[in-house]
C-alpha cells in the first residue's frame, strides 16, 4: 500500500486557562495551546486537515465575516501569531501552493480549526453534515466558537463540499480514514492515517491535552459530554487494536512530535 506522510504546522499559540481545556484541572494555570493544521501527503493526492485560527480575523475581529466577531477582541492579548505562521506562508515553505491541495478535511468548524478555509477553493472539502448544520445554526455558548466568516465561503458555488456520514476512506485504500467522534461538537471527526511503518490517529479535540485524554477529563464547554466520553473510548480502542499513536490537536507535545 502506498504510504502517506503527515506534518503539522502551527498557526497560532493561544494561552487559555487550563481548567477550560481540561475540566476542573489546575484552574487559573495558563496552558499555551497550539492551533495547528496538518498536511497528509499521499501518492495520489494531498490532504489538509483543519486550517487553524484565522489571521484575518485576529487582525480585525469586528470586521470579520458577515456578522463580525468583536467578542474575540477580549482574547487577543492571549494569542500570539505572525505572518510566518499563516498557512499560505507555511505551505509555501514546505513546497505547496494552496492549489496543490486536493482535499480539505475539517474535523469540525470551531474558529481555531476552520480559520483559513477560503485559501482552498480548489480542494474538495470533507465535512460532516451534522457539523455544517450546527455551525450555521449553533445553540447558545456554542455560537461563540463558530465564526461565520470562517465557513461562509463553503456556501459559495466556487467550493466543492462533500458532506460526510459515517466512516470515509479518502483514497479508497485504507490509508486515510475519517471517522465520526461526536461530542466536542455534533459533527466532530477524527482521522486515522496508516503511514506504512506506523499508524497515527489525528484525534483533533476528542480531548484537549494528553492528561485529559488519559483520564477522560473533557472540556466543560463540549456540546455533549456523554458522547464526548464515548468518542474518547472509541479512539482509545482503535489505538489499542491498531497500535496507532494518538495526536491531539492542541497538545503541544503531540504537535511537536509530528513535525
Ligand atoms: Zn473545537
Amino acid at each position: 500500500m502506498p504510504a502517506p506522510d503527515v506534518q503539522a504546522f502551527n498557526t497560532a499559540n493561544w494561552s487559555l486557562d487550563n481548567s477550560f481545556l481540561v475540566q476542573l484541572q489546575d484552574p487559573g494555570e495558563p496552558y499555551e495551546a497550539a492551533c495547528p493544521f496538518y498536511v497528509i501527503d499521499h501518492p495520489e493526492g494531498t490532504v489538509v486537515v483543519d486550517t487553524g485560527l484565522s489571521h484575518e480575523m485576529l487582525d480585525d475581529p469586528a470586521g470579520y465575516g458577515p456578522t463580525g466577531a468583536a467578542f474575540m477582541e477580549e482574547f487577543l492579548p492571549y494569542i500570539e501569531y505572525d505572518e510566518s505562521m499563516h498557512p499560505r506562508a507555511q505551505l509555501a515553505e514546505a513546497g505547496y501552493a494552496p492549489e496543490d491541495i486536493d482535499y480539505l478535511l475539517l474535523t469540525h468548524l470551531h474558529s481555531d480549526h476552520a480559520g483559513h478555509v477560503d485559501l482552498f477553493p480548489d480542494a474538495e472539502v470533507l465535512v460532516r453534515t451534522e457539523e455544517l448544520r450546527h455551525a450555521f445554526w449553533p445553540v447558545p455558548i456554542q455560537d461563540l466558537f463558530y465564526l461565520d466568516g470562517d465557513f461562509m465561503p463553503l456556501r459559495s458555488p466556487e467550493f466543492d463540499v462533500t458532506e460526510v456520514a459515517g466512516e470515509y476512506d479518502v483514497f479508497g485504500d485504507g490509508s486515510v480514514i475519517a471517522f465520526p467522534t461526536p461530542g466536542h461538537t455534533p459533527g466532530h471527526q477524527s482521522v486515522h492515517v496508516d503511514l506504512g511503518d506506523e499508524e497515527v490517529i489525528l484525534a483533533a479535540d476528542v480531548a484537549h491535552r494528553k492528561v485529559g485524554y488519559e483520564n477522560g477529563f473533557q472540556a466543560s464547554f463540549n456540546w455533549d459530554l456523554s458522547q464526548s466520553v464515548e468518542s474518547l473510548r472509541e479512539v482509545k480502542s482503535r489505538a489499542r487494536r491498531t497500535g496507532a499513536d494518538v495526536r491531539l490537536l492542541h497538545d503541544r507535545g503531540d504537535t511537536n512530535a509530528l513535525r
